[in-house]
């Protein structure tokens, strides 16, 4: 049995950063937004069952998701928030677990980056999980910067999760990205010295 890392932190806490640098380096990472991303494209599996349900409406002139109507639809009614959450949650899990699956075929140790992994319960699949944490004006500042987003957008944002401080009690390793990105990758070398 191979050895799977769970990758994880908040939006703009510095995971890409660390995945990249993981790739740089040889390693497998799964990244669950992209996966998320491609299966919301037109014949994914999240796009079918959304237009399925909600009828050719939520699809634009250029055949993708209309997204802001999709939201809409979605954020409006407690219902549909609900019955959406689930299953789009359900699928993103089974197609996780098969992407799983497949590299520990092949790899002795590979990543997984899912920014929900701990709101979402995901712990269980993994045999550590590295939390990539930044103090809250840390990465307030560098979301704003990333996305170009104004302070009240970054705020709200940022409350969709659980707060890092929340989430540092529940990793394996914690990974302190306050620093610069040198101090960061220095950590993770460490981390891939130490046997994992
Ligand atoms: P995530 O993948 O968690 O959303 P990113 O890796 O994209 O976060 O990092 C968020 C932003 O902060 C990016 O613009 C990135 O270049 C920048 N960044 C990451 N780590 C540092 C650091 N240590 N110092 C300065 N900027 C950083």
């Amino acid at each position: 049995m191979g050895k799977i890392i769970g990758i994880t932190g908040g939006i703009a806490s510095g995971k890409s950063t660390v995945t990249n640098f993981l790739r740089q380096k040889g390693f497998q990472v799964v990244d669950a937004d992209a996966l998320v991303h491609q299966l919301q494209k037109p014949g994914g599996r999240l796009y079918q069952v959304l237009v399925q349900h909600f009828g050719q409406d939520i699809v634009s002139e250029n055949g993708e998701l209309n997204r802001p109507l999709l939201a809409s639809l979605i954020f409006s009614n407690t219902e549909e928030r609900e019955w959406s959450k689930q299953i789009q949650g359900e699928i993103i899990r089974e197609e996780l677990a098969t992407l799983r699956d497949q590299l520990a075929q092949t790899e002795s140790i590979f990543f997984m980056d899912i920014p929900l992994l701990f709101e979402q319960d995901y712990s269980a699949w993994f045999d550590e999980t590295w939390l990539v944490y930044v103090e809250p004006d840390v990465q307030m500042e560098r979301l704003m910067k990333r996305d170009q987003l104004s302070k009240d957008l970054a705020i709200s944002r940022l409350s969709a999760q659980w707060p890092l401080e929340e989430k540092k009690g529940l990793a394996s390793q914690v990974i302190d990205n306050n620093g610069n990105q040198d101090l960061l990758l220095t950590q993770v070398s460490i981390l891939l010295e130490g046997g994992s």
